[in-house]
């Protein structure tokens, strides 16, 4: 059966849905299809997420400097407080409901699933076929790349996505690309990551135990 709008948009991550909701709020007919979450990346796995472990990071970084500014702290990381914010106060629990209703309330009909384009503004989704009469706009966004590193795909390993769902933070991480996303993500759970024991041994050695060692191939 084929159903019939004025704009079909695929992908309402923060481009998708802003364009969508703008539309149906214009008084057209709009079909929105999302497969992951509405919102994508950005509320649920980017930058709200990230920015609550970075702000906590820089917390825990600017206690440990007491000593030299202010007198004495003793700080212990504790990574379930900000992967409970996360949860709670960011995502709802990874849980787009909210979101959802913000789009259907502008009048916007919903579509979970992903979507394949079929023609030149039809798409189908789930076995039904959407044609639009006026667009069909591609907010599909991006998706971290795997780089093709021997045996990588044996190994159990993070994108953005395990690394903000992450109920614990990891004694220890390597990340590969230190491009902004890279850079905070590894920088902020150095903040976090270390152990008591491993502080005292890296402090006897002379170095500091939080930081990070930049690897060049
Ligand atoms: C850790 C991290 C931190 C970040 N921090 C910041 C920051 O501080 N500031 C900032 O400005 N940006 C930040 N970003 C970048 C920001 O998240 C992206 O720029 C933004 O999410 C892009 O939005 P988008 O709508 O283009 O794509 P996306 O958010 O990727 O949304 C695209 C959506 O399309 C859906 N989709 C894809 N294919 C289909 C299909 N065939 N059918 C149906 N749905 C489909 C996907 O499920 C997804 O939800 C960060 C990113 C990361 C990973």
């Amino acid at each position: 059966m084929t159903s019939d709008a004025d704009v079909i948009v695929v992908g309402l991550g923060v481009g998708g849905e802003f364009v969508a909701g703008r539309l149906a709020d214009a008084g057209l007919e709009v079909v929105g299809i999302e497969s992951a979450l509405v919102g994508g990346e950005c509320p649920y796995w980017g930058c709200v997420p990230s920015k609550m472990i970075i702000r906590a990071a820089n917390t825990l970084a600017e206690a440990r400097r007491a000593g030299k500014l202010a007198g004495h702290a003793t700080v212990e990381p504790d990574w379930s407080i900000v992967a409970r914010r996360i949860r709670e106060e960011a995502t709802d629990d990874w849980d787009d409901t909210v979101a959802v209703e913000r789009f259907t309330g502008k009048g916007g009909r919903f579509v979970r699933g992903r979507a394949t384009v079929t023609g030149r503004r039809t798409v189908v989704v789930g076995g039904q076929e959407f044609r639009a009469s006026r667009g069909l706009v591609l907010a599909t966004g991006t998706q971290p790349a795997v780089p093709p590193v021997d045996g990588l795909a044996g190994t159990p390993y993070w994108t953005n996505h395990e690394a903000l769902e992450a109920k614990q933070a990891p004694a220890s991480l390597t990340v590969a690309g230190g491009g902004a996303v890279g850079v905070e993500l590894a920088q902020a759970f150095a903040r976090f990551a270390f152990s008591s024991a491993r502080q005292a041994r890296a402090a006897a050695r002379g170095r500091n135990p939080r930081a990070g060692r930049p690897c060049r191939p």
